[in-house]
């Protein structure tokens, strides 16, 4: 037992007009679901009521991440085993879930201090069909046979390796997916660990570093490989500044490049991952992030301050 998908994603933004544009038509494709009276601007990728909150709180970074359990059974359980490992568990007040739009939450943070939060009954609105802002085909939500795979995946920055390996695996019940030595390639990073908790082939990675931020990229799938490459000559037509330019991923076989958002942070845009069927994975090794491509841009915007 364990959460099932990354659900949504809070980001405190600065310059929240310009993410507004970059989320939806100028990049993104998002569609906003609304503004709320303190300016928190919603951001949908499917049926659900949002995947992305901004909020204007000028963090340029994430300021939760929500996890989905598939009921209340399932939540109640995971927060006991929370507690019961020791981790200080808050229940959300009536605000909060009105807010992240679900029936009930806990917040709690992980070894490095990233803020979390596990939730049951998120709103979805199929009677409001999912439109996506610019003209591309949508974005990659589920499996195939309809199983849950949340909104991305995420790469996070964090302090202490084996800390976080335990949190996330033996508390939240993740699987590791692999391992990409990244010293060969970028001597100093160390070794990332990938894990996924559906078929998603990875939902979390983490790279242990000392940086001020927890959030190094955020990816999402489309479901048209068309809608990766025209959006990537639209980018750089436009001048949207790109961190790594196009390529394919060893470990998930994504097909993606990079973009820098608003708030510094990366945003990967990409297609084709491959899933992962538990009863035949065998966790792997790599010493290349990359089968080809994904060479840094030089032009790369310089992250918000
Ligand atoms: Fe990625």
């Amino acid at each position: 037992m364990g959460v099932t998908a990354f659900g949504y994603l809070g980001i405190g933004v600065s310059d929240m007009e310009r993410w507004r544009e970059f989320a939806t038509t100028g990049v993104l494709g998002l569609e906003e679901t609304e503004v709320a009276e303190d300016g928190t601007v919603y951001l949908r990728m499917d049926e659900y009521h949002h995947r992305f909150a901004l909020h204007p709180t000028g963090e340029n970074d994430l300021v939760y991440m929500g996890f989905e359990v598939p009921g209340e059974q399932a939540f109640e359980e995971m927060a006991q085993k929370l507690r019961k490992s020791g981790v200080a568990v808050t229940p959300g007040t009536e605000e909060e879930k009105a807010n992240r739009k679900v029936v009930d939450l806990i917040k709690f943070k992980d070894p490095s201090g990233i803020p979390l939060e596990i939730y049951h009954g998120a709103l979805q609105l199929w009677e409001r069909p999912f439109k996506p802002s610019r003209n591309i085909a949508g974005f990659k939500t589920k499996a195939d046979d309809g199983t849950q795979m949340g909104l991305g995946h995420t790469v996070l920055f964090i302090k202490d390796m084996k800390a976080t390996e335990a949190f996330w695996r033996d508390i939240l019940g993740m699987k590791t997916s692999d391992y990409i030595d990244l010293d060969f390639a970028l001597p100093g990073l160390g070794t990332a660990t990938f894990f996924h908790c559906n078929p998603r082939h990875h939902t979390v990675a983490f790279v242990e570093m000392n940086v001020p931020r927890f959030l190094q990229h955020f990816m999402l799938e489309l479901n048209e490989f068309d809608d990766v490459g025209h959006t990537y000559y639209k980018c750089q037509d436009e001048g949207v500044p790109m961190s790594m330019n196009l390529g394919k991923h060893t470990n998930d076989h994504m097909l993606s490049f990079y973009l820098v958002s608003p708030s510094g942070f990366d945003i990967e845009y990409g297609y084709g991952g491959r899933l992962i069927d538990d009863s035949k994975w065998t966790v792997q090794k790599h010493i290349a992030p990359s089968v080809w491509g994904h060479r840094p841009v030089q032009s790369a915007g310089a992250p918000a301050s």
